[in-house]
């Protein structure tokens, strides 16, 4: 007999869609619901039930997961649900959203005995599809035991941070990194190909040193070949950078890096760049520069 619990999955965009197949593939009774109805083909073709509505996923699953952008999508996903939910439900919200937003949601679902967990991922659309992400987990611990089996489908390294809200500020420090460390990239490889280098043998001399990264042996062959296709959107991003320095305001603390490479993404994004690979950032530089970053 299959004792697993019913899960429901919201918001099958570029994460939502891998990640609720992995949950499917692992055995799971699946229902999903994307406000785009025709997004939901895939799932139903693999064996998950397609939901006419929230009210259809409250009522089937025991723990809804949600995957949408940002903390105004969450809270409307999560209003819209809120009518329909039976007391024990439990919600993990795997969106980026902001920290101090989740606490607010946690206390309303409260009210109505349904748990929740904010548990934001790393790792992208590749994390996604193989199952592998990073994810980063806020809420009650014995939520976290009960939901643990279901999150180890769609990542490896499941760390449980602490309270609600501790997951989201664990992905504003990730993404702040993320950031800085494309901007670096950005501008050392102007230099580098201003300089008349062949930025992959620069790449090769570096990787194994102290300046390889993960961020450096994923985004530069992209950068290289000129790839800005998402991936993780640039308007994604903005918004995470939004929700670190709305926070930082918050906790008293100051951000001089994040405000800068901030500015960058705005310029970006009001130029057209949105909806690129968040790698774009390197094309800020490259416009001051006047320089293209190729290979070859
Ligand atoms: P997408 O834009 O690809 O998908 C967003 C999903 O949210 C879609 O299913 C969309 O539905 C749904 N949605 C948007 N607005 C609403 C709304 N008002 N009501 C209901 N549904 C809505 O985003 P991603 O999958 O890339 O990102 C999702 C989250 O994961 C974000 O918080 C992002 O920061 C985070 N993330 C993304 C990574 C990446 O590499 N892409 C990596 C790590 C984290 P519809 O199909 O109708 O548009």
């Amino acid at each position: 007999m299959n004792n697993k619990k019913s899960i429901g999955f919201i918001g099958l965009g570029i994460m939502g869609k891998p990640m609720a197949k992995n949950i499917l593939k692992a055995g799971y009774k699946l229902a999903v619901f994307n406000r785009t109805k025709s997004k939901m083909a895939e799932l139903t073709a693999a064996g998950a039930y397609s939901c006419k509505n929230y009210k259809e996923v409250a009522d089937k699953a025991e723990i809804i997961i949600t995957m949408l952008p940002n903390s105004p999508e969450v809270k409307e996903v999560i209003n819209r649900l809120l009518l329909h939910l039976k007391s024990g439900t439990i919600i993990i919200d795997m969106s980026s959203i902001a920290p101090l937003v989740s606490r607010e949601i946690a206390v309303r679902l409260q009210e109505k005995s349904v748990e929740f967990l904010d548990a934001p991922v790393s790792g992208g659309e590749p994390g996604a599809v193989a199952g592998t992400l990073a994810i980063m987990v806020g809420g009650e611990e014995a939520v976290f035991k009960t939901c643990l089996p279901v999150l180890q489908c769609v990542g490896k390294n499941v760390v449980h941070m602490g309270p609600v809200g501790s997951g989201g500020f664990t992905k504003l420090v990730n993404q702040i990194i993320v950031a800085l460390n494309i901007a670096a990239v950005g501008e050392a490889f102007s230099l580098a190909q201003k300089a008349g280098l062949d930025v992959q043998r620069v790449y090769e001399a570096i990787r194994g040193g102290l300046a390889g990264s993960r961020v450096l042996d994923a985004k530069a062959p992209l950068i290289f070949s000129r790839r800005f296709q998402p991936g993780f959107k640039l308007k994604l991003h903005r918004k995470d950078l939004n929700n670190a320095l709305q926070t930082s305001g918050d906790l008293h603390v100051e951000l001089p890096s994040t405000i800068a490479v901030q500015k960058m993404i705005d310029s970006l994004c009001e130029n057209g760049k949105a909806e690129l690979d968040h790698s774009a950032i390197v094309q800020y530089f490259e416009q001051l520069s006047q320089v293209e970053i190729k290979a070859g």
